[in-house]
């Protein structure tokens, strides 16, 4: 029977770095991924001409290499960042309510608040308290909380202790009247998939400050390329991969991790498991009833499992700017409500939202064969409504749906879907398929207040078993492959202690 120092279940981002980490520190890992290519979320496809990228629009938090941001920090510690072509975007987004606003905010400081003042002249007062608040607010959570400042007090942290737990909409309301400009400073909350009324402040103005101060990146042949660059390292430290190789079983012995089952059957050894996989499937079919901890299952029991996506992948058979599309990141909505938008999140039959078109050839030229352009279009939503189409129907809701994305989509950009020369649609069960995850969770459990990790991190309470991924560091790019970093400094720190 092989013996290994960690086995990390799951390639996706969290699993990626946590391997990686762990094997660059000298142990001997095995990383274990069901699905035959590494990344999970975080991985592309081919249809005819086209290969399209499943997830990553936005990287936040790279920052440049004379200004970095804190993922470019934990991929360097692994050796990636010279490893990819990285695209940085000069724009956050660009928002258009069909003839009521079209609006494109710059990222930088200077430009998002005199682009807002120039579409809202009476509102010029607000909008600078406003993002004053978010830069004096965050740099307060920095110090407070990621320096880890052991003199934290509300003296010294007057606003990180004021506003922590705030939602964001409150902040939104006392500083912004125009339900047109709330959206337009607020439409990231579908990145968290949470709107400004359940979503902390906190985790609000950590998003706007990183991806205006880090900017937003997308790199070259898309987010497959730094999977497989992860997965490069990842041997190159001595690390052992198994592609469609998933695993069935945490073998506990004594009280703690003792092993793992392959869904092959074949058993390993190990005294340390991190799982990129859900807190759900691990503890609840990973583990024997006999080993199943009743308080893991209270702490999950307190969240809520998060939102899938509803997307159109779209190879074009034209550049992009024959359409007039000239932005990488635009965000389409039909209306202002963000808790409307939110609540048609759970439904099967609504009128698209708020949706997210991208098109990567607006930064990168060489995103599609010459004469092309790919583009995306997203909208996120539940999984569970999905679970309840029958099977012979879902073709019907799947397509249906797809129908009504892209009437909406022509309003703002006309004539494209004459131009699709190939087109693949995902829906939440599509998510469920390939990632494994709850009602096709891409982002974890929700990211509500309620969830802040301020109230505590996920304990599983068996020792040896660690998690890494968007189930208990939030969804996103760069919370997913940090706290993989994090999961793997944590056990080789926990090794080195009982090894002396
Ligand atoms: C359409 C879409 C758009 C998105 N856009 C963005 C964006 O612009 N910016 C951003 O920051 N984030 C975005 N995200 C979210 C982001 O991609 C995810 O939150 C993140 O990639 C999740 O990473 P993870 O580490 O939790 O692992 P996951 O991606 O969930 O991967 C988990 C892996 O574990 C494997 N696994 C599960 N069970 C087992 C088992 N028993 N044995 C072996 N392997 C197993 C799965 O096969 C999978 O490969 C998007 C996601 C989607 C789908």
């Amino acid at each position: 029977m092989q013996n290994y120092d960690v086995v990390v279940i799951g390639a996706g981002n969290g699993g990626l770095t946590a391997a990686a980490t762990c094997a660059k520190q000298g142990l001997k890992t095995l990383l274990l991924e069901r699905h035959n290519i590494p990344g999970g979320c975080a991985t592309s496809f081919c249809r005819g001409r086209f290969e399209f990228e499943v997830a990553l629009h936005q990287l936040s938090g790279m920052g440049q290499a004379s200004f970095p941001g804190p993922l470019r920090s934990t991929l360097n510690s692994i050796g990636v960042v010279d490893e990819i072509e990285w695209v940085e975007m000069k724009n956050l987004y660009r928002v258009v309510v069909p003839g009521r606003m079209d609006i494109t905010l710059p990222a930088t400081r200077a430009g998002f608040t005199a682009a807002l003042i120039e579409r809202f002249p009476a509102e010029r007062e607000g909008i600078e308290q406003f993002v004053d608040l978010v830069y004096k607010f965050f740099n307060e959570v920095i110090a407070a909380v990621y320096m880890r400042d052991p003199d934290a007090s509300p003296q010294k942290y007057p606003l990180y202790y004021k506003y922590a737990l705030v939602d964001a909409q409150s902040i939104l309301d006392t500083y912004l009247k125009d339900p047109l400009l709330k959206l337009a400073v607020a439409v990231y909350w579908s990145y968290a998939g949470a709107p400004p009324r359940i979503f902390s402040f906190t985790d609000f103005a950590a998003m706007l400050f990183a991806y205006i101060e880090f900017k937003p990146y997308h790199m070259k042949h898309g987010s497959q390329a730094l999977s497989n660059a992860i997965v490069d390292a990842f041997i190159k430290s001595g690390g052992e991969v198994r592609f469609s190789c998933g695993a069935k079983k945490i073998i506990v012995k004594d009280g703690r991790v003792a092993g793992v089952v392959l869904e092959t059957g074949e058993e390993v050894t190990t005294g340390y498991v991190i799982s990129n996989a859900s807190p759900i499937s691990t503890c609840g079919e990973m583990l024997d009833p006999e080993f199943q901890n009743p308080e893991a299952f209270a702490q999950m029991g307190a969240h809520t499992v998060g939102p899938s996506a509803y997307t159109i992948y779209m190879g074009l058979d034209c550049p992009h700017q024959e359409l007039g599309i000239v932005e990488e990141t635009n965000f389409i909505c039909t209306h202002t409500d963000m808790n409307r938008a939110y609540n048609e999140m759970k439904m099967l039959e609504n009128e698209p939202a708020q949706m997210l078109l991208t098109c990567y050839n607006a930064s990168d030229p060489a995103a599609s064969p010459p004469g092309t352009s790919q583009a995306v279009l997203v909208d996120l939503k539940y999984g569970e409504p999905w679970l309840s189409v029958p099977p012979h129907k879902y073709y019907d809701y799947k397509y249906r749906y797809a129908e009504k994305m892209l009437a909406v989509a022509e309003g703002v950009v006309p004539g494209l879907r004459a131009h699709i020369e190939e087109a693949e649609v995902s829906t939440p069960l599509t998510h469920m398929r390939y990632l494994g995850t709850p009602a096709g969770s891409i982002y974890g459990f929700d990211q509500f207040i309620r969830d802040s990790r301020v109230f505590g991190n996920f304990d599983p309470g068996l020792p040896g078993l660690y998690f890494a991924g968007a189930w208990v560091g939030g969804g996103g790019f760069q919370p997913t492959l940090m706290s993989g970093a994090s999961a793997g400094r944590a056990v080789a720190k926990q090794i080195r202690k009982e090894r002396g």
